[in-house]
């Protein structure tokens, strides 16, 4: 699903970034010019290391160009059941990186006058069920008292119409430190200034080989030329290829879709989204929607579709979908279609870690990237300039590839059918 996204359409003329030709050398190499990539090279340039990023097509082609702009915080699951299943020391460093990473979007953008129409206003959790606010009932009670975090707040159904103008919702939860932004102008304003500290972004320059030699030197080969670097990362999150096969049958691939509407009036967005705080409701197949700077209602939901036909069957549903949650934009022209990959990882939870030759990666944001891939190549950045200083509660040992990973796509279809059944007859 490759078709203009509102982000590309509204980001201002790109530059202009070289193709690899010939042989280069650096410290440390990265595949994957996305917000993990990215923040990776920028860190590490900060403290004084010499590092090439290799893209495939152009920064922010993947996820980081495409996604929702919703800066959340916490993870897939319940911060108590991290606690059951990692101990309560990790599931409290994990909660603390969560609510630092967009403190780091923040901090970037500021730093470097990256203008991407960052708003920190909040973020929203819409109740699509009574049981799902009693969810988040409890999921507050654990925050203020297991991890003394007092910025979560419950609004009742009766109280909705404050934060969203719909009657769709049965309550919500509103976290005070979630954010929304441009996603690809962060990005290119994120590659801007590892420029300015010295690093190199190749454009259009796909790894295609990786290679170590004698003098445990990695090798990097690219269709027109090739890295020598001391030490290679490799972010490639949903659109890993088969560069590394532990890697690729480690990640599921999951399609999810935007739309964008016409610029509409301010008083309108004023009246649906009040607050202008992101949005993502607690449904298995979420819905997540916010307003953008120019007025205009980006919604996202479940994608996945094979032939022109079902694409656009299934944009149909998202609009429709939309207007069930927003009446009032039942007339509001489309303007934009597009879609990309959301990474997930076996455990729903994001992996930062090293391979057995050395191979550091990080990727499975689980749909909750956009600021936790910026920290992710904060921590990559640290575990390979001081590994024995970082504490990482996202670190992933003996990562081994997800078995009967080629059949994850029956996989994927036959559970957002299960999520879609859980959605219309679950409690
Ligand atoms: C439609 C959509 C909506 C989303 N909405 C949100 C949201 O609102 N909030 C949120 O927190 N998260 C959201 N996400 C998830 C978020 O965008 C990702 O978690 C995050 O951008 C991941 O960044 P990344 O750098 O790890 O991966 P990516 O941005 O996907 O970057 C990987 C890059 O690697 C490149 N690549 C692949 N193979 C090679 C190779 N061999 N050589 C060189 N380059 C290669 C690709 O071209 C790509 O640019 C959304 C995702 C999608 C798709």
């Amino acid at each position: 699903m490759d078709s203009l996204s509102m982000w590309e359409a509204t980001a201002g003329k790109r530059k202009k970034r070289p193709t690899l030709v010939d042989d280069k050398h650096c410290d440390v190499v990265i595949i994957g010019g996305g917000f993990s990539g990215l923040s990776t090279s920028y860190h590490l340039q900060k403290m004084g290391h010499k590092t090439i990023v290799l893209e495939k097509d152009t920064v922010g082609y993947g996820a980081s160009g495409r996604n929702g702009g919703e800066l959340l915080t916490g993870y897939h699951g319940t911060m108590e059941t991290f606690a059951q299943k990692k101990g309560f020391e990790t599931a409290k460093l994990m909660w603390e990186l969560s609510l630092d990473s967009i403190d780091l979007v923040e901090n970037i953008s500021k730093e470097n006058g990256i203008s991407c129409d960052l708003v920190r206003q909040g973020d929203i959790r819409p109740a699509y069920k009574v049981s799902h606010l009693d969810r988040f009932k409890r999921d507050q009670e654990y925050l203020a008292e297991k991890l003394n975090f007092h910025g979560v707040s419950i609004i009742e159904r009766s109280e909705m119409k404050t934060e969203l103008n719909t009657d769709f919702y049965h309550g919500a939860r509103i976290n005070e430190r979630g954010a929304h932004f441009h996603p690809l102008k962060f990005a290119l304003g994120l590659a801007d200034a590892v420029e300015g500290l010295g690093g190199m972004i190749y454009e259009n320059s796909e790894a295609v080989n990786i290679q170590r030699d004698s003098t445990s030197k990695v090798i990097i080969t690219t269709p027109k030329g090739r890295v020598i670097a001391n030490e290679v990362v490799i972010v490639t999150n949903a659109y890993a290829g088969n560069l590394n096969k532990t890697l690729e049958k480690s990640v599921i691939p999951v399609e999810s879709i935007m739309i964008a509407t016409e610029p509409l009036t301010e008083e309108l967005m004023q009246e649906l989204i009040p607050k202008n705080r992101a949005v993502s409701d607690s449904k298995n197949l979420l819905y997540y929607f916010r307003r953008t700077a120019d007025n205009r209602m980006a919604f996202g939901g479940s994608g996945r579709a094979f032939g022109k036909r079902a694409q656009r069957m299934l944009f149909d549903n998202l609009r429709e979908g939309m207007v069930t949650v927003f009446p009032q934009l039942k007339d509001a022209g489309i303007e934009y279609r597009w879609g990309g990959k959301v990474a997930f990882t076996q455990d729903f939870l994001p992996y930062i870690g090293q391979l057995e030759d050395g191979t550091h990666y990080a990727f499975g944001y689980c749909g909750k990237g956009a600021a936790m891939a910026v920290m992710a190549g904060k921590v990559l950045a640290e575990t390979i300039s001081h590994p024995d200083r970082v504490n990482n509660p996202l670190k992933k040992e003996n990562l081994r590839p997800i078995p009967f990973h080629s059949q994850h796509s029956k996989g994927v279809g036959l559970m957002k059918f299960y999520m879609a059944f859980q959605d219309k007859y679950g409690k």
